[in-house]
């Protein structure tokens, strides 16, 4: 198959003002985009054109090693933005529902102490990354990943995840990633992230 890149389920400014209009414009239709088309380059002549992104981002070790990097790195990338474009909405809940909001105060403590300790992993993320929440064993946890790797490599389901490359923020926030962080909390799609929990 050939990946494509699926339009925005809401306008180019409806994330405004936690993410202004040319961000978003700039981060999906060019960065999103060109790894959709440098993962599709990637996979041919892997074995694994056929298969869904989710499959190869948990197998890499099957890839050819001279192919592993660029499938990693744009497969990951495809994977990681698809998931940050439908986590986010200008509406929706504001807060964790049903058996997330349970199993969040359960391996957290609190919502507060989680989203703590989720702007603690983007925070510290050094360079480019990402920051995700994660299930393993139906045990919730936080996690940050380099580049564009994903924690499907590394066997967890990813509920939710946030951008912390520069070009995600730097437009409208400059240096100040961890008001980025703060702000983003805004837009998170809880309805959709208690279906990734429940899935
Ligand atoms: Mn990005």
């Amino acid at each position: 198959m050939t990946f494509e890149l699926e339009k925005l389920p809401y306008s180019y400014d409806a994330l405004e003002p936690v993410i202004d209009e040319e961000t978003v414009k700039i981060h999906h239709d060019k960065h999103h985009q060109a790894y959709v088309n440098n993962f599709n380059k990637a996979l041919e002549g892997t074995g694994f054109e056929e298969k869904t992104v989710e499959e190869i981002l948990s197998n890499l070790d099957k890839i050819a090693d001279e192919k592993r990097n660029a499938v990693k790195n744009h497969g990951g990338g495809h994977y990681n933005h698809s998931l940050y474009w439908e986590i986010m909405t200008p509406g929706g809940s504001k807060e964790p529902i049903g058996n997330l909001k349970k199993a969040i105060e359960e391996a957290f403590g609190s919502f507060e102490e989680f989203k703590t300790q989720f702007e603690q992993k983007g925070k510290t993320q050094f360079g480019s990354g990402w920051a995700s929440l994660v299930k393993k064993d139906g045990k919730l946890s936080v996690v940050n990943n380099l580049n564009q790797d994903s924690p499907i490599s590394d066997g967890y389901v990813v509920i939710l995840n946030n951008d912390v490359w520069e070009h995600a923020y730097y437009l409208k926030y400059q240096n100040k990633r961890a008001d980025y962080l703060t702000e983003w909390w805004k837009l998170v799609n809880w309805d959709i992230a208690e279906q990734r929990f429940n899935s």
